[in-house]
């Protein structure tokens, strides 16, 4: 695309990181952290921090589940009061349906008003009509409203091309207390591994530490009964990394696709092939090996059948050897891209670079759901940029008035 270069959109990310409050962060990392920078750098990988949009942050550890001190400069906090304070109505608890177009335009949306539980049906349907339609439902959300309304899509391309970033999943025992739980989750990261190979060639990945606590630790942790409590107990000296695999660039790596199931919600199917599972099988090596050159006594990847290795030389061996396999092989996912790709042309995408649907006139899509491919990056931040330019360009369109100008 074009018009989306890197100079077109440094500024709209300088806006938005501005607006947002991303900054480096000066605290020291956490030990969770500190494993993987430290077995990094004696491997020669090299180790970058990761800045946060944080205002005031208490360092708590908390931010996965909303900050409990407000220092997260979310949405909450920032472009939905900013919003209220231009005039906005925000309508809670409300299910968006179905868009009613006609004439390559659309006149309304019908919603469904949501019990205080957020999920169930109240019973009562609300219509909302304006002039113009901007769907920012996410990158499931989004195609799944467009497919329910049965929108123009002759190119067969809504709800494809849905990629994931699929993260795998390293776990190790060390010999001091981690208490991964407390402080910043997430302030290191490694990108080396993005970059060992072409964009379109074997999938790179990118290296994180995630949010662990207990509940989290233990749904995620292979097998029950005795020997899952057993490694629980070990729960304050676990550290755990994450690799998140470059998807939707290489020619075999086609994304997933989010379909509507009988009651009408999406169904997201994502097929993990093989050009999926070796990069998931380098990925597994490489954080054993830099957990073990951390210090590491022992580590297992998140797997069904996977053992403890007390040493790289066994791990080596043994991840080598692993079948790797849906349900065996533990792969999540935090970053859902795609769905209402952008092109250049209709007969490639269901929007142009701007978010407007190519078929009706009055429907912005403005989300996560439009990028083409994965971004190789934990996405808010891109988001965020390309939202910014989109809403100004359409708030533009429609008042008449120019584009605000960005230094
Ligand atoms: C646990 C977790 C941790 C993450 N951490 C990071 C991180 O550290 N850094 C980072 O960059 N990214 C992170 N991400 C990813 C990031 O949150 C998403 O990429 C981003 O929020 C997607 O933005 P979006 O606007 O596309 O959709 P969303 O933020 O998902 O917004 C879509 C909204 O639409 C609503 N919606 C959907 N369907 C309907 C409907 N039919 N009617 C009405 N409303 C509807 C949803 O409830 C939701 O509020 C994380 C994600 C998760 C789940």
């Amino acid at each position: 695309m074009r018009q989306l270069s890197a100079e077109a959109m440094s500024s709209w990310f300088a806006v938005m990181e501005h607006k947002l409050w991303v900054r480096p962060w000066e605290t020291p990392p956490n030990q969770n952290n500190r494993v993987l920078g430290s077995g990094a750098e004696k491997l020669g990988i090299p180790i970058d921090a990761i800045r946060r949009n944080v205002k005031g942050c208490w360092n708590l550890g908390y931010c996965g589940m909303g900050c409990p001190t407000n220092a997260k400069q979310s949405m909450l906090l920032t472009a939905i009061p900013a919003a209220l304070n231009r005039g906005a109505t925000l309508y809670t608890r409300l299910r968006a349906e179905r868009l009613r177009f006609s004439g390559g335009r659309i006149s309304a949306l019908d919603c469904m008003a949501l019990r205080p539980d957020g999920i169930h049906p109240s019973g009562k349907r609300v219509q909302l009509r304006a002039r113009h339609f901007v769907s920012a439902a996410g990158a499931i959300g989004s195609p799944a409203l467009l497919l329910r309304s049965g929108v123009p899509d002759p190119h067969r391309l809504l709800g494809k091309r849905t990629f994931l970033h699929p993260v795998v999943i390293s776990s190790a025992l060390m010999p001091e207390r981690v208490d991964a739980y407390a402080g910043a989750p997430q302030t290191l990261y490694s990108d080396f591994f993005l970059q060992q190979a072409a964009i379109d060639g074997p999938l790179g990945f990118k290296l994180e530490t995630p949010p662990l606590h207990p509940v989290l630790y233990a749904t995620t942790l292979q097998g029950f009964g005795a020997a899952h409590q057993a490694l629980m107990r070990e729960f304050t000296r676990v550290n755990v990394i994450l690799a998140l695999l470059r998807d939707g660039f290489n020619p075999e790596s086609q994304g997933g696709q989010v379909r509507l199931g009988r009651d009408g919600l999406p169904v997201l199917d994502y097929p993990l092939g093989e050009v999926i599972w070796e990069a998931a099988r380098r990925a597994l090596l490489a954080m054993a090996e830099i957990q073990f050159a951390a210090g590491a006594r022992a580590v297992t990847p998140v797997h069904e059948t996977a053992p403890l290795y007390s040493s790289w030389a066994q791990a080596k061996k043994g991840i080598a050897e692993l079948p790797l396999k849906p349900l065996l092989c533990r792969v999540v996912s935090a970053h859902v891209m795609g769905g209402c790709g952008m092109a250049d042309a209709p007969q490639r995408g269901v929007v142009d670079h701007r978010g407007r649907h190519f078929w009706l006139g009055n429907l912005s899509v403005l989300d996560g759901s439009v990028f083409p491919t994965s971004l190789g990056a934990n996405p808010q931040l891109s988001i965020y940029g390309l939202v910014a330019r989109n809403a100004s360009l359409l708030a533009a369109d429609l008042s008449g008035r120019p584009p605000p100008l960005i230094p």
